[in-house]
């Protein structure tokens, strides 16, 4: 890494100093140098006294910084001058500082970064280049992420387009097609359903809701009782500093469902508001905005982070450990936007989520019992035509943190569970519906949170059952007639309710 600074020490008075240019020179071999390997400190390449302001001009490297120079020529500066021309130093100002460093690939195309004056390339070298430098931008470590965030930038565009990482791991017998109608539509035309109230919701009549707690018993008492999960109930709230921790408010701010809390409940500071709703019958929005706070949350997205943040800074005894819990209380609020479909892909979802914390070996242990579950609810209850598919991303992969090839290293990572729905064409060309997913993430939360064991390291996993996707893929392979569906699921739900003829 170089760096190349320019800027000023503001003095408190006008003065001459003589001795200065010795200063600066013998500073660049003792207060520059210190703590950095040979010839690596930072050095005061030129300098220049114009009124009460020190310009200078600072070439350093990673082990030094620049602008920890200027901070160490501050302190040097009114030790050696304060007291004997009753001189000191007012502030720090950096005009312009160019950060250069080393990047694995050059770039497919531009790279856009907040705060930089300008992105330059050149072959492997990259160099953010900044004017005006705030003093709490140099504190909060914020260099040392804008250089993560270029490389993981580059990084990101060689997988653009490239789709989603695939590998087929299993996939069940064929079954007869029953029909090839769209559920969705189908439950709209039997009455079932009721679009709205905005966009991406649904009412689900007393037919869809049987048909979805149906789905949420035979998950619960086929597969989470019998394995030992206990239930947790969560808020639907989740704070920033969640999602901060979990990596979320950088990977999906575009999808969240944004809360926002009154800026007061005094009925007082509502008059004006209730007036123009009374008067217009609509709703004035931008009286509305000056009426609440910024968001400080969104709606529950996934129901993970919350839970992990229920555990932080904790250690989990060894007797609890493989921690396995679900949690069905929380809708997951997304917005789908242009992908909106159906009922499988909608902006406010029921969704079991199921987390298990343990030691490494107990987390392998988890997740076996989980597919073999799986696989005798999707194969015996629900008869479904399915199959497994492990989709690690490439940037996990490109980390070294997961192997592909090798059946055995597939140890961190996501295996998404998929069923044909005949209403989308061939089995062979169409696209199979992901209807859930199960990932073994190592260390991602566990660390984020600080939660531990009391051996050490724990790793977690979570597997998130859509109620609405086994609901879709249920339905898409049997019907909406009951008749056609297979009995395993028929002990669940063996009479549909009545509903209600509406005129
Ligand atoms: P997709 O690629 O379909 O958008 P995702 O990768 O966003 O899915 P996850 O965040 O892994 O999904 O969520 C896990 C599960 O939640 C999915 O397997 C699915 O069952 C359910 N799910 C996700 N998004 C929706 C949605 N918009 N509507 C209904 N269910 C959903
Ligand atoms: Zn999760
Ligand atoms: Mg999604």
């Amino acid at each position: 890494m170089d760096l190349h600074l320019k800027g000023r020490l503001v003095l408190s008075r006008e003065t001459d100093i003589p001795g200065l240019e010795g200063f600066l020179s013998e500073s660049n071999s003792t207060v520059l140098a210190k703590g950095a390997p040979e010839g690596m400190g930072a050095e005061v390449i030129s300098h220049r006294l114009e009124g009460n302001e020190l310009h200078l001009e600072i070439r350093s490297h990673e082990s030094v910084r620049a602008h920890d120079a200027m901070l160490r020529l501050k302190n040097a500066f009114a030790a050696k001058f304060g007291k004997e021309f009753k001189v000191g130093v007012r502030d720090i100002v950096i005009d312009t500082y160019d950060i250069t460093f080393d990047i694995e690939k050059e770039p497919v195309h531009d790279v856009n970064l907040p705060f930089v004056e300008r992105l330059s390339f050149e072959g492997t070298k990259a160099t953010i280049h900044l004017v005006d430098v705030e003093e709490e931008f140099l504190q909060g470590n914020y260099i040392d992420r804008m250089i993560s965030r270029v490389q993981e930038k580059i990084e990101g565009q060689y997988y653009e387009g490239k789709g989603e990482f695939w590998k087929e791991m299993w996939t069940s017998p064929e079954k007869p097609v029953k029909w090839s109608d769209d559920p969705t539509d189908a439950m709209l035309d039997a009455g079932w359903l009721k679009q709205g109230p905005t966009k991406g919701k649904w009412f689900l009549r007393p037919q869809a809701a049987a048909v979805l707690r149906a789905m949420e018993r035979i998950a619960v008492q086929e597969m989470l009782l019998p394995l030992g999960y206990q239930e947790v109930i969560e808020s639907h709230f989740v704070s920033f500093d969640i999602w901060l921790k979990t990596g979320h408010l950088e990977g999906s701010p575009n999808e969240f469902y944004y809360a926002f809390e009154p800026e007061t409940r005094d009925p007082a500071a509502w008059e004006r508001f209730k007036d123009i709703v009374k008067i217009t019958k609509k709703v004035p929005e931008d009286e509305l905005l000056k009426l609440v706070k910024p968001s400080n949350a969104g709606l529950c997205y996934a129901q993970c982070p919350v839970t992990y943040w229920s555990f932080q800074n904790k250690t989990i005894a060894d007797g609890s450990l493989p921690l396995l819990l679900f949690e069905r209380a929380a809708n997951s609020s997304r917005y789908e936007s242009g992908g909106r479909h159906g009922m499988e892909r909608v902006d406010e979802f029921h969704r079991i989520e199921v987390i298990f914390i343990g030691y490494q070996d107990q987390i392998m242990k988890v997740r076996e019992d989980l597919l073999e579950k799986y696989k005798y609810v999707f194969n015996d209850v629900l008869d479904l035509e399915w199959r497994m598919a492990w989709v690690t991303p490439f940037y996990m992969q490109q980390a070294g943190q997961v192997g592909i090839d090798d059946e055995d290293k597939m140890i961190k990572g996501t295996i998404d569970f998929e069923a044909f729905l005949p209403y989308r064409g061939d089995r062979d060309t169409s696209e199979w519906l992901e209807f859930q997913n199960l990932s073994v993430l190592g260390d991602k939360f566990t660390s984020a949170f600080n939660i531990k064991g009391q051996k050490g390291e724990v790793w977690s996993g979570c597997t998130g059952i859509g109620l609405e996707r086994w609901t879709t893929a249920f339905l898409s392979q049997h019907t909406i007639d009951p008749e056609n569906w297979p009995e395993g699921f028929r002990k669940y739900l063996p009479e549909l309710p009545e509903g209600y003829d509406l005129l």
